[in-house]
């Protein structure tokens, strides 16, 4: 299988760093082929800009999706760009790796994320209509790939339980989990989370290989998050609310879970 790792960590010798060279390590020990975005090691640009479209002309004001849609269906997009598609269409499994900074992705991969997910590769995708409003949420351009989130946290487990004072981890991964991966169409598994990472020493890092491993020998067989599909017949089209017969009475991120 092909593995893309998108790592998003300034320092090689950084607990990220080892557990991304870990990662590489034992899926190829496994016979996969694996491919790194070092975002930082890339001198990855993660400004969205005009730029993005080769063809575009000055002094023309910049109109940020219809301009990323004019470039992908005419393959003008920026070389940086189109590269970074190719090993998603590569890819059978995607891994973002990053430590968790202000509660969300460090700000170069947020950039990746803007800049690689094109209007029409990643949104935007399918017929749009009042009957049907998009392949997206278990559809579109990432349906049949997997993928997982590798994070790590200077907060504590108890911090991210559900009455933890950080909020819930599912809740603050929510955007990342569903926004980012399920959207294009990727099945998405469980994320592979290390906590109070202050406290990591030798015998830690270790049982975190050890930990990882297991994640990684699951990637393909491992079940995923249930979120329901836009267009599974869970919600109203086109108010995409959830249908009131499912979880009634319920508010909030979990009602987007499938129940048995
Ligand atoms: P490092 O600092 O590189 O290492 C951590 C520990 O692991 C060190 O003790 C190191 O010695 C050890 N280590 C590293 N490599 C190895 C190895 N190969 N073998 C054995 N031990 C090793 N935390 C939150 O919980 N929530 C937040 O919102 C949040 N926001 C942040 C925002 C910013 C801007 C910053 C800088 C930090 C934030 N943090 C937050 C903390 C952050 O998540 C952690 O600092 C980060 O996860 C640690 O990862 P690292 O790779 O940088 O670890």
């Amino acid at each position: 299988m092909n593995v893309l790792i998108v790592h998003a960590h300034p320092e090689p010798r950084s607990l990220n760093g080892s557990l991304k060279d870990h990662a590489v390590a034992h899926l190829q020990r496994q016979g996969h082929a694996v491919q790194v975005s070092d975002l930082y090691a890339m001198g990855f640009n993660p400004l969205i800009s005009a730029a993005d479209n080769t063809q575009g002309q000055p002094g023309v004001r910049f109109r940020v999706s219809e301009d990323s849609r004019q470039a992908f269906a005419d393959g003008t997009q920026s070389a940086d760009i189109a590269r970074e598609q190719d090993k998603l269409r590569w890819a059978d499994a995607l891994i973002l790796q990053f430590p968790l900074w202000w509660f969300g992705l460090p700000a170069i991969l947020k950039g990746w994320v803007e800049r690689v997910y094109a209007y029409g590769f990643a949104y935007g995708v399918g017929e749009h209509s009042d009957q049907h409003w998009g392949d997206r949420y278990g559809e579109g351009s990432m349906s049949g790939k997997r993928a997982m989130l590798m994070v790590t946290t200077g907060g504590w487990a108890s911090h991210y339980e559900p009455r933890g004072i950080n909020g819930p981890m599912e809740a603050i991964l929510f955007p990342i989990q569903h926004g980012i991966l399920f959207y294009p169409g990727f099945e998405v598994l469980p994320p592979f989370v290390l906590h109070r990472t202050s406290r990591v020493d030798e015998a830690a890092f270790a049982a975190a290989c050890t930990a990882l491993e297991q994640r990684l020998d699951g990637l393909w067989s491992d079940a995923p998050i249930p979120y329901r599909r836009q267009n599974g017949g869970d919600y109203l089209i086109p108010q995409l609310t959830l249908r009131p017969d499912l979880a009634p009475g319920e508010e909030g991120l979990a009602v987007h879970l499938q129940r048995d």
